[in-house]
């Protein structure tokens, strides 16, 4: 079965085309189904018989590569009064303590709908909550990461499970009583329990070690070999927090990244996420591997982090994705100008990426350091993902269609996203989404769950 879309201004790469027809096969029900383009013709002036209209600037699907998907309940709760990340983290692990797969599945179900209606076609979930509450495994070893794979089913978009090891609360000490269930006890028990699961048509299973503090050193290279095997992405926290980097020079005489370059864990399918406190020469470490750094901004300064390097890291050869992480906004654009505004806060200058450029980190490359390959562009043969935004809101009306990717970086916000589509689906429509049908109140009741 195909299926023909019209888009009015679609990004094309490197401009915008008015009136490109795009023909998809749209087979099954699933996203990753088939699912995708056949055909781009451009210099359509008219929409053709029965295609399906796309009004405004269609741009691929953008990735989220970096979310922990519970965190969306901690949304407004979290973003006032004092202290540093090491408090939020408290209030942060009051919440992991409650999940159980059901209510865990209501909330990303929620929470990756909510991410349907920002334009979002594939998710990053970098997922540690494993077991039950005192950290024995439930009857499905994978409870919670089936219901996360289900939850992006639902929602209609792509998941790559990033299955995170999280075995130690710091370096050489247990796991604390909030972290139990986050623990496999080793490496070789959390690759027995990933090996388990999966792939399908709508879900890529990925590794990833939470950060230095929580694999211990010499179990780094066995979740290294588990993703190596296996070509899947392997994605680990790193230099988030400058307590991090002292904790790891005391305990191992190296920085976190030179102890992850020493493990082999740094690589091309490796992407290290936030990237933030680095010395030079780990700068070189990362992109002189073909390491990709996936920067969360609204994340990063909603918990004082710091700004990252990303100019130095790309330069270096460092490939940068984009990550929503806390979910105290889903907004991938806002994600996407960030980067550039921290940026020129930084160094009082502008201009340090093109609309084009942040474009790719929030779509090509972010599919990328997910292993969704042939995803994030509008071509013959790629994934059938795009999104479009209005380009006659409040926010976007005035410029001129052709500067679309200036309008949609540096004016539009998630709120303009009119049309999702994924694997040919449209799973938004008109501001809607198909599948979920009140995000808002899904949201709320799957938040209310957690706090009764
Ligand atoms: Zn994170």
């Amino acid at each position: 079965m195909t299926k023909t879309y019209w888009l009015e201004h679609a990004w094309l790469d490197t401009h915008v085309e008015p009136g490109v027809a795009v023909t998809v096969s749209a087979g099954g029900s699933g996203a990753g189904a088939d699912g995708r383009v056949t055909d781009v013709r451009t210099g359509v002036d008219t929409p053709p018989p029965g295609a399906e209209i796309l009004r405004g600037l269609t741009l691929p699907g953008l990735a989220n590569a970096h979310s922990h998907a519970f965190h969306r309940a901690l949304r407004g709760t979290v973003q006032v009064g004092s202290g540093t990340f090491w408090t939020w983290r408290e209030i942060m692990y009051s919440f992991a303590d409650r999940l159980t797969p059901e209510t865990y599945h209501a909330l990303a179900r929620a929470a990756y709908a909510e991410m349907a209606l920002a334009g979002v076609t594939a998710v990053g979930e970098f997922h540690y909550v494993h077991h039950a509450h005192d950290g024995t495994p439930y009857a499905d070893p994978n409870a919670m990461g089936e219901a996360l794979i289900a939850a992006a089913a639902d929602a209609g978009i792509r998941i790559t499970l990033l299955d995170t090891a999280y075995l130690s609360s710091g370096f050489g000490q247990p796991p604390n009583q909030h972290q139990r269930r986050f623990s496999d006890g080793t490496a070789e028990a959390w690759a027995e329990r990933c090996s388990l699961l999966k792939d399908r048509d709508h879900a890529r299973i990925g590794a990833a070690i939470h950060s230095v503090r929580a694999v211990p050193a010499g179990e780094l290279a066995t979740v290294a070999r588990w993703a190596e095997e296996r070509r899947a992405p392997l994605h680990v926290h790193l230099s988030e927090q400058t307590a991090e980097n002292e904790a790891c020079l005391a305990a191992h005489g190296r920085t976190p990244t030179r102890l992850l370059a020493d493990h082999g864990v740094l690589g091309p399918r490796t992407t290290g996420v936030h990237n933030t406190h680095l010395t030079d020469e780990d700068i070189a470490l990362l992109g002189g591997s073909g390491t990709g750094t996936c920067m969360c901004p609204t994340t990063e300064r909603d918990l004082a982090d710091g700004i990252g390097p990303a100019v130095a890291l790309q330069a270096a050869g460092s490939p940068l994705s984009l990550g929503s992480d806390s979910h105290a906004v889903i907004d991938l654009l806002e994600e996407a100008r960030a980067m550039e505004l921290n940026e020129r806060l930084r160094t009082r200058t502008r201009g340090h990426w093109t609309a084009a450029a942040l474009l790719r980190a929030a779509s090509a490359d972010g599919h990328a350091a997910l292993g969704w390959d042939g995803a994030g562009s509008i071509e013959t043969g790629a994934l059938a993902d795009f999104t479009t935004i209005a380009l006659d809101s409040v926010r976007t009306a005035g410029p001129v269609p052709r500067l679309g990717a200036e309008t949609a970086v540096f004016a539009a916000t998630a709120a303009d996203v009119r049309h999702t589509v994924v694997a040919g689906r449209h799973v938004v429509r008109d501001g809607a989404h198909t599948l979920v049908p009140d995000v808002a109140t899904a949201l709320a009741d799957a938040v209310q769950a957690l706090r009764s």
